[in-house]
């Protein structure tokens, strides 16, 4: 009797996953992560068995989670959703569309060159200033000069803090507002949103999920909105590689946060 319970639950669920910190361990540099050889494969069979409804959730950019996860390719809300590919087409925002931005980046290039170990990551809709190798007092000023610039940019942008990174990003770009996006088309609409992450930018998505009886799962030890808590991204993995090899698919059943 199990068996289809299983199918019904598996069939019911659009399942959203952060990407750092969450699928992958937290590199010392963004682009050193380390991505489990069983994780692409893997992710492919959890969709099939979710009816496509499998999406990846970031502040990356799209190009660049598909290069981790290549040679699959998944739906992704990158830039924390200002860009996002569902069933293959992209919508968002690109370098262009972020004039003021442009404007200012070689202001704030400027501001932490002196720096040692702190590092931008220019992803053309936002822009991230990395501190994660710096000493304390440099730190400091990284996330000063990131401030300056965000608040220099008034409204239409705004300053998302997470570890050792601070990213300016366009006002209107949350990973909340990602998953009620997916949440208009097939497969994810009228599904339960079910979300993982590990930083504060998840608590947005925390927030949209148990507004609509999802399931929220929030990795490490932190103080959550979220219901469920996992521990370390081995763990994540530990799990969804068993949901892809035919376990039951019931969130509801993870540890509570
Ligand atoms: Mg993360």
């Amino acid at each position: 009797m199990t068996e289809p319970t299983d199918l019904t639950r598996s069939g019911d669920i659009a399942l959203c996953l952060d990407f750092d910190g969450t699928l992958v361990e937290i590199a010392p540099r963004p682009d050193q992560v380390r991505v489990d050889p069983d994780l692409p494969a893997a992710l492919e069979r959890l969709r099939a068995r979710l009816g496509g409804a499998l999406a990846i959730v970031t502040g990356r950019p799209i190009a660049v989670i598909d290069d981790f996860l290549s040679p699959a390719r998944f739906d992704v809300a990158g830039l924390h959703g200002v860009e996002r590919r569902v069933d293959g087409i992209v919508s968002g925002g690109g370098a262009a569309d972020h004039p003021e931005l442009r404007a200012r980046l070689a202001g704030l290039q400027a501001a932490v060159s002196g720096l040692e170990s702190v590092l931008i990551e220019d992803k053309g809709a936002s822009v991230a200033v990395h501190w994660r190798l710096a000493t304390p007092s440099d730190a400091a000023r990284a996330e000063e000069a990131v401030k300056i610039t965000a608040a220099a940019l008034g409204s239409a942008y705004r300053l998302q803090l997470g570890k050792a990174v601070g990213e300016i990003v366009p006002a209107s770009a949350t990973k909340g507002h990602a998953i009620r996006a997916f949440a208009e088309n097939p497969p994810y609409a009228e599904r339960r949103a079910v979300f993982f992450g590990d930083d504060l930018t998840d608590e947005k998505a925390f927030a949209v999920v148990n507004a609509n009886d999802g399931v929220s799962v929030r990795i490490g030890a932190a103080e959550t909105i979220a219901t469920r808590r996992l521990t370390d991204p081995e763990d994540v993995r530990r799990l969804l590689y068993a949901w892809a090899d035919g376990a039951p698919i019931d969130p509801d059943a993870l540890p509570p946060a």
